[in-house]
């Protein structure tokens, strides 16, 4: 076993009001120049839908992530390394810049000269490709949200399966998510796979996944290989480009910019230490079903005497393991086991991880059709699907993510009888497998 420590992500999805504002801000710290127009290193969408770029979940499509091959190891979906240098001379699972929606085209000036005005502004977007103004936006990455009861009808999300179609259009029925989405740092990343150039490396302290501008010749194989597509080219470098998870901010001590002017304080960032040999294993798990666990058990628990032993000896920094037994990140995915990964059954070991919304599933409950004392809610009387939930956060598994809901749904019914009762029901705690403590450091975060 090998110690590693890893910066790590978790989004609470319940807390998300897709302002933007992380979209926004880290434009412009890291791609408002030249060639980069229509790259969001971050970017939020509305879900179910079809997603930033369009069908970005499509893996058919685009062959990104790694396979299980017959015998028993993986391989980038896209081909064996030989088949990916044959394709840099015409390759067939690149998005194109349509898939991208309209670039980034905000007028700071105008908003600082601007007149006052009684009515808000109602300009038109402007094709950036024609600079014709465009009467009709045809998609984008909320485009589902604005459609109502069409969306039905219309939408590719490949993710769909699980969703009642019939209720889209119905307000007091319908539901929506926010997920808001950055390169996942992966532990095992398709992109670093990918690149024919050697170009793209996953730092050793922090595992912060970074391309060498020097080193890089813009084939964009890692383009293709990322499943979250997550990699941009900038056209006028003609150079690869990514999240970069602010590491100039980082090592001198502060948050990612996203997280730092996120409106709703859904980002907690934190470290993990796991064991870096035990990936291949974990990642060529035969069922899909599995990936989630399997990447559960690479972590390690940092307050294990043994394990801060081995981390020391394999050359992990005090503070990094310091920093990692006082992680939310290890509460949330291993303690609480309320945080779940994105499309695990990628299997590039995603590092950003996301609490499922619960809000629509509160009046689930207020309706008596799922409580915190039913061992399974029925899937078919919520308003998010679970199976939708579960397709998104563990490969279809849906008892972890009931369970995960149900200990959140615990938490407010606890917080609630303490504030609103004065009562400390320690049962509401046990019956979801959690003490008070549990619950009232769940509520800090
Ligand atoms: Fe690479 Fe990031 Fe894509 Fe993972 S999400 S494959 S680290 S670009
Ligand atoms: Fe969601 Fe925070 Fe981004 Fe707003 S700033 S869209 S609340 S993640």
């Amino acid at each position: 076993m090998k110690i590693r420590a890893q910066i790590a992500m978790v989004l609470n999805l319940d807390k998300c009001i897709g302002c933007h504002t992380c979209s926004v801000t880290c434009k412009n710290v890291w791609t408002n120049r030249e060639g980069m127009e229509y790259a969001w290193f971050n970017n939020v969408e509305t879900k179910p839908g079809i997603g930033y770029p369009k069908e970005w979940e499509n893996q058919k499509k685009w062959n990104g992530g790694w396979v299980r091959t017959p015998g028993g190891k993986i391989q980038p979906k896209m081909g064996s390394k030989w088949r990916i240098l044959a394709k840099i001379f015409a390759n067939p699972d690149l998005p194109e810049i349509d898939d991208y929606y309209e670039p980034f085209t905000f007028d700071y000036e105008h908003l600082q000269t601007a007149k006052e005005s009684e009515a808000f502004p109602t300009a038109r977007p402007r094709s950036q490709i024609t600079g014709e103004r465009m009467e009709k936006i045809e998609w984008g990455p909320n485009w589902e949200e604005i459609l109502g009861g069409e969306f039905s009808k219309r939408s590719k999300d490949v993710n769909f399966e699980g969703v009642q179609k019939d209720i889209f259009g119905q307000f007091e029925n319908t539901f929506m998510m926010y997920l808001p989405r950055l390169c996942e740092h992966c532990l095992n990343p398709a992109c670093v796979a990918a690149c024919p150039s050697g170009a793209i490396y996953k730092r050793e302290d922090d595992g912060i996944v970074l391309i060498d501008q020097d080193k890089c010749r813009g084939w964009r194989m890692c383009v293709s290989g990322c499943p979250y597509k997550k990699i941009y080219y900038n056209w006028s470098s003609g150079k690869s480009e990514k999240c970069i998870f602010c590491f100039p901010r980082i090592e001198s001590g502060q948050p990612t910019v996203c997280s730092e002017t996120c409106v709703g304080r859904i980002r907690y960032l934190g470290v993990i230490l796991y064991d870096a040999d035990g990936i291949e294993k974990a990642a060529s798990a035969p069922d899909d079903k599995q990936l989630y666990e399997e990447q559960l058990k690479l972590f390690l628990d940092p307050n294990d005497p043994e394990v801060v032993a081995q981390a020391r000896a394999d050359g992990v920094p005090d503070a990094w393991i310091e920093g990692a037994q006082r992680s939310p990140i290890w509460k949330m995915a291993m303690d609480w086991k309320v945080a779940f990964p994105l499309h695990p059954e990628y299997r590039t070991m995603p590092m950003v991880w996301y609490v499922p919304p619960l809000s629509p599933i509160q009046s689930a409950a207020e309706a008596g059709k799922m409580g915190i004392d039913r061992d399974m809610p029925d899937v078919r009387s919520l308003r998010i699907p679970l199976k939708y939930l579960a397709n998104l956060l563990t490969a279809g598994d849906e008892e972890p993510i009931a369970k995960g809901l149900e200990r959140m749904l615990a938490m407010r019914a606890y917080m609630r009888a303490k504030t609103v009762d004065g009562v400390i029901d320690e049962e509401i705690a046990a019956r979801v497998g959690l003490t008070g403590q549990d619950i009232e450091d769940m509520y800090q975060l």
